[in-house]
C-alpha cells in the first residue's frame, strides 16, 4: 500500500487534503491523473448500469435532504458504530475491529492502557441550515446516495413512464464520520458511491437478486480485474441489516487483506414502506397492465464505492517487472527469476484496462528538432478528439516510456526521422513493450481496434 500511496502522490493521482496545513484526515484530493481515472471508472459503471439497459435511468439527487428522510431511513436511530477510546494513549477504535480479547479485558491493542466502555457513535455529519442554530434547522450530509433515489421513485415513474421492473442509477458524494480512516482512500469521511436501486415485484426479488449478483461479477471481469482477487461474502445473521432479506458483498484482496468493494442487497419493501409511513405519501406501485394491482416494490440494491473502486483499480493494475535488454522478446523477464540488476532495469507499470487509463495515447517525438516535435504535435491534435492524449518531449525515450508505464498509458506513439519520410510512426504497447510500425493515417483506427481486442496479459 505504501508503494501505491507514494506513486499516487508522485504522479498526481491522489493528494492528501489540505496538505499544506498538515492534512485533513478522512479526505483526499484527486489530481490530474486521479480525476481522469475516477471519471473513467464512473463512466464505465454508468455505461454498464444505464446505457446497456433499457429500463434503468439516471438521477442526480441533492446531498442535502429533508431531515425526516434520515428518520425514515433509520439512520438517525441506527447508523452508529460501536466506539471505544483508550484512556492512556487516547487512540479511538471501532469496537468491532479490535481483537475480542482486548475488548473483553478493556485493554488497548496499541499501548495496553485501559479502554472506555463501548458507546454508540452516529456516523452522520450534522449541521444547521439557515441563520438560527436550533433543532428546527438541523441538516445532515447524506451518508449514502440511496435515499435520494427512494424519495424520487414516484417522480421517475411518472415522468419517465417506468414499469416494474426498473432501476435508478446514481453516482454521488456521501459523507460518514468514520472513526478509523486508514488505508489511504479505502475508508474516508468524504467519498463517492455508485448505486443502482432496482424496483421489483415482491416474489420476483430472489430471482432479480441472483441476476444482479451475476451481472455485477461479470462487470469486474469485463474490466480485466484479476478474478482471483475477487470473492463473494454473504452476510451472516449478525451482519445482515434487520430489513434485509439477503446481502452479499463482493470483496477484493487489497494489500491489507480481503475487504468489501461493493454490496448487493435485497432490501425488501422496507425503504418505500418507511418513506410512505413518514411522509404520508402513497409509495405503492399501480400495475396498469395487471388490473391495477397495487403493491410496494421490493428493492434490489447494488452499491459500490467509486473512490474505493479507484483504490481497487490502482492496486489491481500495479506491477513491477524486470526489463531485460533483449527487446526482441518484448524486453521483459519474470521479476521472480531476476538476477542482480540495477534499479534502471525495473519498471513500475499500471496495467489499467485501456478504457480506464487516464491517458490513452502519449505522443513522443524522438528529438525536439528537425520538425519532429511539430509533426508529433500535429499527430497529437489529430488524436485528441477521440482519445485522452499526452505529449512528452523531454529526456531519453526509454525514460519517457517508463513515465508513461507508471501512469498506465496503454499506447505510446513515437515520431522519428523515418516518420517524416514514410509517414509512419512506432506504436508501442505498454504491457508487452512490443513495437509496431503504423501509418499515421491509420493510427486512430488501429488504437480503436487494439482497445476493443484488449486482453490483460499479466
Ligand atoms: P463498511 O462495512 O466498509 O463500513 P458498509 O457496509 O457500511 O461499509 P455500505 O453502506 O454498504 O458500506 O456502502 C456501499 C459501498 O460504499 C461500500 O461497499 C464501499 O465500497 C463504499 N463505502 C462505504 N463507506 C465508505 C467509506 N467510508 N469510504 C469509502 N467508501 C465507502
Amino acid at each position: 500500500m505504501e508503494k501505491i500511496t507514494s506513486l499516487a502522490k508522485r504522479r498526481g493521482f491522489v493528494f492528501q487534503s489540505s496538505e499544506i496545513y498538515g492534512g485533513q484526515s478522512g479526505a483526499w484530493d484527486y489530481g490530474p491523473l486521479g480525476i481522469e481515472l475516477k471519471n473513467r471508472i464512473a463512466g464505465a459503471w454508468w455505461k454498464e448500469m444505464t446505457r446497456l439497459h433499457d429500463n434503468i435511468v439516471g438521477l442526480d439527487a441533492a446531498i442535502l435532504m429533508h431531515p425526516r428522510t434520515w428518520e425514515a431511513s433509520g439512520h438517525v436511530e441506527n447508523f452508529t458504530d460501536p466506539l471505544v477510546d483508550c484512556k492512556k494513549c487516547k487512540s479511538r477504535f471501532r469496537a468491532d475491529m479490535i481483537p475480542e480479547e482486548n475488548l473483553a479485558a478493556k485493554k488497548c491493542p496499541d499501548c495496553g492502557g485501559e479502554l472506555t466502555d463501548t458507546r454508540k457513535f452516529n456516523l452522520m455529519f450534522k449541521s444547521h441550515i439557515g441563520a438560527a442554530e436550533d433543532t428546527a434547522s438541523i441538516i445532515y450530509l447524506r451518508p449514502e446516495t440511496a435515499q435520494g433515489i427512494y424519495v424520487n421513485y414516484k417522480n421517475i415513474i411518472q415522468s419517465n413512464r417506468m414499469k416494474i421492473p426498473f432501476g435508478i442509477a446514481q453516482i454521488g458524494k456521501a459523507f460518514r464520520n468514520e472513526i478509523v480512516t486508514k488505508n489511504f482512500i479505502f475508508r474516508t469521511c468524504e467519498f463517492e458511491q455508485m448505486e443502482m436501486q432496482y424496483f421489483v415485484k415482491p416474489g420476483t426479488d430472489e430471482e432479480w437478486f441472483n441476476e444482479w449478483r451475476k451481472q455485477r461479477w461479470a462487470y469486474y471481469e469485463k474490466l480485466g480485474v484479476k478474478m482471483d482477487h475477487l470473492r463473494w461474502h454473504q452476510h451472516g445473521p449478525d451482519e445482515l441489516a434487520h430489513y434485509a432479506k439477503d446481502a452479499w458483498d463482493i470483496q477484493y484482496l487489497f494489500p491489507m487483506g480481503w475487504r468489501e468493494l461493493e454490496g448487493v442487497h435485497n432490501r425488501t419493501d422496507y425503504d418505500l414502506g418507511r418513506h410512505s409511513e413518514f411522509s404520508g405519501k402513497d409509495m405503492q406501485y399501480i400495475d396498469q397492465d395487471n388490473n391495477n394491482e397495487r403493491y410496494t416494490p421490493y428493492i434490489i440494491e447494488t452499491s459500490a464505492g467509486l473512490t474505493r473502486n479507484v483504490l481497487m483499480i490502482l492496486c489491481d493494475a500495479y506491477d513491477e517487472e524486470l526489463v531485460t535488454p533483449d527487446k526482441n522478446s518484448g524486453g521483459v523477464a519474470e521479476a521472480a527469476s531476476g538476477t542482480a540488476s540495477s534499479a534502471d532495469d525495473w519498471r513500475t507499470v499500471l496495467r489499467f484496462h485501456p478504457d480506464l487509463a487516464p491517458v490513452t495515447v502519449a505522443v513522443l517525438p524522438l528529438m525536439k528538432k528537425d520538425g519532429l516535435a511539430e509533426l508529433a504535435q500535429d499527430i497529437r491534435k489529430s488524436l485528441q478528439d477521440d482519445y485522452a492524449t499526452d505529449y512528452d518531449q523531454s529526456g531519453a525515450i526509454g525514460r519517457r516510456y517508463r513515465r508513461q508505464d507508471e501512469a498506465g498509458t496503454p499506447f505510446c506513439v513515437t515520431v522519428d526521422y523515418d516518420s517524416k519520410e514514410d509517414k509512419t510512426v512506432t506504436l508501442r504497447f505498454r504491457d508487452s513493450m512490443e513495437q509496431v510500425r503504423v501509418p499515421i493515417v491509420e493510427l486512430a483506427d488501429r488504437i480503436r481496434q487494439e482497445i476493443k481486442a484488449y486482453k490483460r496479459i499479466k
